[in-house]
């Protein structure tokens, strides 16, 4: 048996098609996955490009893993993804032990790639030559490879890839050169891998997407001033035994009338969105390439309230893009005042080369004193408001889709809120993981919910769980 370590960066789209990778490793035969990459005789590293610094710790890290081979010469070394797709070849220049770079579209043929390579090193084919494999190569239909995956037993939530790609050329993104332009999965075949999720146990899904509301826009036709998204939610939404369904990450541009009202009548999609402001002012957004004004961003956040009153947003907000002046950052801080976010990323412009913003002149660049700045400033602004809300749950009941143990301690469990708040609570774990329960608010600290479980003659069998661990 060989064993196979793979390394995640990056979003959750990587995550699960780091999944799909491991699935095919454990169908083929002949391999198993560790997390001790000491161990591993293939140790893989599916990368993310959206800052630099993801690239540096994807390249610094496999940098740091080449000297396994001293101990075990035949490992195979190989990036996939975003970075690998980007940069392609020249990274066997960077890494020279690296012996695969397989693109955003080749995931589904990793396997074959490291079965052939460490055949040929294992038939020390590999004496007097190097051989690496270097895939990035557009390929019809890859959409359709990252289906299907293993869940664990009582696993509570689930992603499912609806598709790749974006088309939309913001300025400062490197996602379209990287995932390609848009392609969806068939309807049908996305409902028969939730029916099969839900089957074995799943009750949450996350459909994701690099821009998942504008899902099939071009692929497949509107039915009754329905968009191809919003059929798809109602496919899904129709599956018995489904709880909760979330997508992510959107696009402003997608929240048209029908997905808005979707929320008024499907109450299995959660109580939750992600809207991307990326920047409050109106001359930044049309640099950026980003098609909506602020005043549209604030009438989307006013009639989803309406749709769904319990509705939580969060957002992305990019600070010190080239150019962006005082005025234009007060703006930003204005918008995401009035948009009262739960809670934000907030992200430092840093250039990524071959995109457009990266050709910007250097004198619109800003010092880095003056980004981070911003970035404290909002994210203190930011935190007041998420905190505010989080404060207004203490000593009310909430739903949570319990997921298992708490990230510090298995005495306590957790589990996430509707709204995508995370709540940290005691409870018997065999019988609570994968369910729905309620929970009393008791506590706030730190973006983290604390209660007690109020399910009538559970809060008696937690207490004594706990009595029993202590
Ligand atoms: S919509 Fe999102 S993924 Fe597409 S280019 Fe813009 S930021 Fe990147």
């Amino acid at each position: 048996m060989y064993q196979v370590h793979i390394r995640t960066y990056g979003c959750q789209m990587n995550e699960r098609d780091s999944d799909q990778v491991a699935r095919l490793f454990a169908e083929r035969g002949g391999y198993t996955m560790t997390a001790d990459e000491t161990q591993a005789d293939v140790i893989l590293i599916n990368t993310c490009s959206v800052r630099d610094q993801a690239e540096q710790k994807a390249l610094g890290k496999m940098g740091m893993m080449g000297r396994l081979r001293r101990q075990k010469p035949h490992v195979v070394y190989g990036f996939m993804g975003c970075m690998a797709q980007s940069r392609g070849a020249e990274l066997l220049d960077t890494i020279p032990h690296l012996d695969l770079v397989a693109g955003t579209q080749k995931y589904h043929r990793v396997v074959d790639y490291v079965d052939t390579i460490l055949k040929r090193r294992l038939e020390r084919q590999m004496d007097d030559e190097k051989f690496s494999i270097v895939d990035v190569a557009e390929e019809e239909g890859s959409q359709n490879t990252i289906r299907d995956q293993e869940v664990d037993e009582r696993q509570a939530t689930a992603f499912v890839s609806i598709m790749q790609g974006c088309n939309m050329k913001c300025t400062f993104c490197i996602v379209p050169y990287t995932r390609g332009g848009e392609r969806a999965r068939p309807i049908a075949e996305i409902v028969d891998e939730v029916r099969r999720l839900v089957a074995r146990g799943v009750k949450e899904v996350t459909l994701l997407g690099q821009i998942v509301n504008r899902y099939a826009i071009r692929e497949f036709p509107s039915v009754d001033g329905k968009s191809p998204f919003v059929q798809l939610l109602e496919a899904v939404h129709g599956i018995d035994g489904l709880e909760r369904i979330r997508f992510t990450s959107p696009h402003p541009i997608g929240y048209r009338d029908d997905l808005i009202d979707a929320f008024r009548y499907l109450p299995k999609l959660c109580s939750h969105i992600h809207l991307p402001l990326q920047s409050g002012s109106e001359r930044i957004l049309k640099a950026m390439h980003r098609p909506y004004s602020p005043e549209r961003f604030l009438e989307i956040c006013r009639r989803m309230r309406e749709a769904r009153p319990d509705l939580a947003i969060t957002t992305d907000v990019i600070v010190g893009f080239p150019g962006e002046t005082e005025a234009d950052y007060q703006a930003t801080r204005e918008v995401v005042r009035q948009a009262d976010f739960d809670n934000a990323f907030i992200f430092r412009y840093s250039k990524r080369r071959g995109t457009p913003a990266a050709g910007l002149p250097d004198e619109l660049q800003l010092p880095e004193r003056v980004k981070e700045e911003r970035n404290q400033d909002l994210l203190a602004l930011v935190n007041d408001l998420g905190m505010a809300k989080l404060r207004a749950l203490v000593g009310r009941r909430v739903e949570v889709l319990c997921e298992g143990y708490s990230k510090t301690t298995t005495e306590r469990l957790t589990g996430r809120t509707s709204q995508n708040k995370i709540v940290v609570f005691p409870g018997p774990h065999d019988r609570l993981k994968g369910e729905l329960v309620d929970v009393e608010v008791t506590d706030t600290h730190v973006f983290t919910l604390y209660g007690e479980v109020a399910e009538a003659g559970v809060v008696g069998g937690a207490a004594a769980a706990i009595g029993t661990g202590a």
